[in-house]
């Protein structure tokens, strides 16, 4: 069976709920370059995940090839996902691969998905259509010059056949295209606005006329993919409809430097105010060198009374070691009580399916000896799975109250040089507007891979702090700090950011970036 599926235009929100149970079944996923990498998250672990786009350097597959690498996978009796930008039968040829395995005797069927046509102009502030301004809207591929015989595309018919035209395709011929719907009969002041990667945080829109649009996207070196719309429906834009780029962070291209896996709140909250995030982890979790102390605590697990965890790492590590000798959850001692200390550390074990029995109300190690009361200690086995290097206070504190405490290193954390280089030619280029610090240590880390060059390399780009500490560490290594969370949260960093862009707008202009 294969699915042709719409992938939508960029943004990874604007994918169909259907497309996602197809990518969840899928054996292999077959998907090109305007389709969004970030779906690719929805593809099973073991799924095939086949590129058939351009790559630098090498002709692109041609459509033949792509129709019978379909044929074979169908004929292999695999499920596959087609995955196409936009919508499949929009300019995308999806036709012809479903023509193809027709014929081959191979069953399809097709995942309409949100076309460019529309998702770009709607992102932009432009409705394709709008009573009063337009009733009627084409789409046209701007694919051909319109000054070459023997065309396609009837440029005369068009000018006067619709109210609302929109061009896939066509930056690259603006000049011809305009010129052809003048002479057939369009007003040159007619409104145009070309949107390149809409829907997509780097989503850049020019606005012209007939006469000059062609002018003005050359002059912002406007490249491809962009989405060409004519007509007086691009005048709302101006009225105030271009809700997407007035986000307070919209075109802010910002750093995030946490561990990859904690990265996911602060970009998701910076994304939703319109920023461009790059995430680049300095710290990398892994397993402890020598797995062996936490090992011989699986194996005699049903000695321990308590089990405490201090981290969501730490139960996922923990997790990860019973699966690995083969035992899952039903190997924790059924009288044994679990604590966890902080909600995320909650969480990560109720969401395993463990029955979290403590929580102290502060979240710091101290405050779990106030919970467990400390007569019931005396003689009790305590686990305590954690990083190889940690605060030694909860250990001592529960040996002190007569407990057997174990605390095999469950992982540890390292700097991490992942993504270092690339990070500094960004840096180096002045293509970053803000890099953000949640701990010391992501300020430690950030150092430690660039030496003595993190100062200038911050020098162009802003700086932000979670709080005092964050800040104070990094004033230390000689880094200026732009803006300091009031309050020590990852909303309140978010808050921090949104007011120092607020704050300075002269910063607001856009950075000039390589690719125009
Ligand atoms: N099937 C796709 C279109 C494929 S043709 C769809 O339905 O959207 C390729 C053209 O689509 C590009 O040249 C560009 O004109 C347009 N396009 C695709 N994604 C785009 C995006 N995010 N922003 C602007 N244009 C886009």
């Amino acid at each position: 069976m294969i699915h042709l599926v719409g992938s939508g235009p960029g943004d990874p929100g604007l994918f169909t709920v259907k497309g996602v149970g197809c990518m969840n079944e899928a054996d292999a996923i077959v998907y090109d370059r305007l389709a969004p990498e970030a779906l690719l998250a929805h593809a099973r672990s073991d799924a095939d995940l086949i590129y058939v786009g351009k790559k630098p350097g090498e002709p692109t597959m041609a459509q033949e090839e792509i129709n019978a690498l379909l044929v074979r996978l169908g004929r292999e009796g695999k499920t596959v996902v087609r995955l196409k930008g936009g919508d499949p039968y929009v300019f995308g040829r999806g036709g012809e691969e479903a023509l193809a395995l027709l014929e081959a005797g191979i069953e399809f069927d097709v995942v309409p998905g949100v076309t460019s046509g529309i998702a770009a102009p709607a992102y932009a502030g432009i409705p394709v259509t709008h009573r009063g301004l337009s009733t009627s809207v084409a789409f046209v591929t701007g694919y051909e010059d319109p000054t070459k015989e023997g065309q396609d595309v009837d440029w005369n018919g068009l000018a006067r056949g619709a109210e609302t035209l929109v061009l896939y395709m066509g930056v690259g011929r603006l000049r011809e295209i305009s010129s052809a719907l003048i002479s057939g009969g369009r007003s040159p002041e007619t409104p145009v606005a070309c949107v390149r990667w809409g829907t997509r945080p780097d989503q850049r829109t020019v606005v012209g006329t007939l006469r000059d649009i062609a002018d003005r996207a050359e002059e912002a070196n406007l490249k491809p993919p962009a989405i060409t719309i004519v007509g007086d429906v691009v005048s709302l834009r101006e009225d105030g409809l271009d809700w997407y780029e007035r986000r307070p962070l919209f075109g802010r291209r910002i750093v995030v430097t946490r561990a990859r896996a904690q990265a996911g709140e602060l970009s998701r909250e910076l994304e939703a105010l319109g920023a461009e995030v790059f995430e680049f982890p300095t710290i990398e979790i892994r397993p402890p060198q020598d797995s062996g102390p936490l090992d011989d605590t699986i194996t005699d697990l049903d000695s321990f009374d308590w089990l405490v965890f201090t981290s969501a790492n730490g139960v996922a590590a923990f997790l990860e070691r019973l699966r690995y000798h083969g035992l899952d959850l039903r190997a924790v001692p059924r009288g044994a009580k679990i604590a966890a200390i902080g909600p995320a550390t909650a969480e990560a074990l109720e969401h395993a399916g463990l029955k979290v029995d403590v929580v102290p109300k502060e979240y710091r190690a101290e405050a779990l000896l106030e919970e467990i009361s400390v007569d019931s200690l005396a003689g009790r086995r305590v686990l305590i799975p954690r990083a190889k290097v940690a605060r030694e206070i909860l250990p001592e504190k529960l040996r002190e109250a007569g407990a057997e405490v174990v605390v095999p290193p469950a992982y540890e954390s390292a700097p991490s040089g992942e993504g270092a280089g690339r990070l500094r030619k960004l840096l180096e280029n002045g293509e970053m507007d803000c890099v953000t610090f949640t701990a010391s240590s992501t300020v430690e880390n950030f150092v430690g891979a660039f030496g003595d060059e993190a100062g200038r390399l911050l020098s162009s780009s802003r700086v932000a702090c979670i709080g005092p500490i964050t800040a104070g560490t990094a004033r230390g290594f000689g880094i200026r700090v732009d803006a300091e969370a009031t309050e020590y949260t990852i909303l309140g960093l978010v808050d921090a950011v949104v007011e120092l862009f607020a704050a300075a707008p002269e910063a607001a202009t856009p950075v000039v970036r390589k690719d125009g």
